[in-house]
């Protein structure tokens, strides 16, 4: 089964390239030129993947990722944005709406489908060639959350979790396989609390994953990505 793959972008030249570059490694690309048909897509058929563009001529992707992201079927779709060269601040918006990755134009092809393939895997989508994955549990199948009881167990075996580990672990699970800012982690486990800071997440992850190691010394669970937070990878 090959990965399918929703592109929206306005522009028909790097439309073209990057569906060519993707279409080439197997995946089955679907483009939209504008929000409203990307947003119709999503709802009629499933997808592996979205790419989006911020910058489109009926709205912003900024808008649909938000929604894409409060929407059950499609929480924890991968997303990839592409955003316009000197537009830090869509960038940033983007990462803390939940993008899992981005690129500034203009990018390579190659780049492109590189990372394209790096976020498939990450869900578990086989090798990123549209091969689906050997079925070893994934890391967020080894874990269970008993939400009512705020537990989690890894392997079968409860974690002892303080309440803001309780609450960083449970985030990253529910979002697993995608990189969550040390803002979005803030707000999820320390909610309006102003006495803390990204340095207090830090904090927090180190201890946490101790914890994880204690009950499971093989693997690393939780990673850390530079200049953007951490997530629970699913490999
Ligand atoms: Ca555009």
């Amino acid at each position: 089964m090959s990965a399918k793959l929703l592109l929206l972008e306005d522009d028909p030249a790097i439309a073209r390239t990057v569906a060519y570059a993707l279409e080439r490694d197997g995946l089955t690309v679907t483009h939209s030129l504008l929000v409203h048909d990307a947003r119709q897509q999503l709802q009629s058929a499933r997808f592996d993947l979205l790419v989006l563009d911020v910058g489109l001529p009926d709205g912003s992707g900024l808008d649909l990722l938000r929604d894409v992201r409060n929407t059950a079927p499609t929480a924890a779709l991968p997303v990839l944005m592409l955003s316009a060269h000197g537009e830090e601040i869509d960038r940033v918006l983007g990462l803390e709406l939940g993008a899992d990755d981005y690129l500034t134009k203009p990018f390579s092809p190659r780049e492109l489908a590189a990372r394209v393939k790096a976020l498939l895997r990450r869900a578990g989508h086989g090798n990123g060639n549209g091969h689906p994955a050997a079925p070893a549990a994934t890391a967020a199948a080894l874990f269970h959350d008993d939400e009512t009881g705020q537990r989690i167990s890894l392997r079968g075996q409860a974690l002892p979790l303080t309440r803001r580990e309780y609450r960083l672990l449970s985030h990253l699970l529910r979002g697993a396989g995608r990189i969550h800012s040390r803002d979005a982690l803030l707000a999820a486990a320390w909610g309006d609390d102003s006495e803390s800071t990204d340095r207090t997440v830090d904090t927090h992850i180190k201890t946490l994953r101790a914890k994880l190691r204690e009950l499971d010394p093989a693997r690393e669970y939780i990673s850390t990505h530079r200049g953007m937070g951490y997530c629970l990878d699913l490999q």
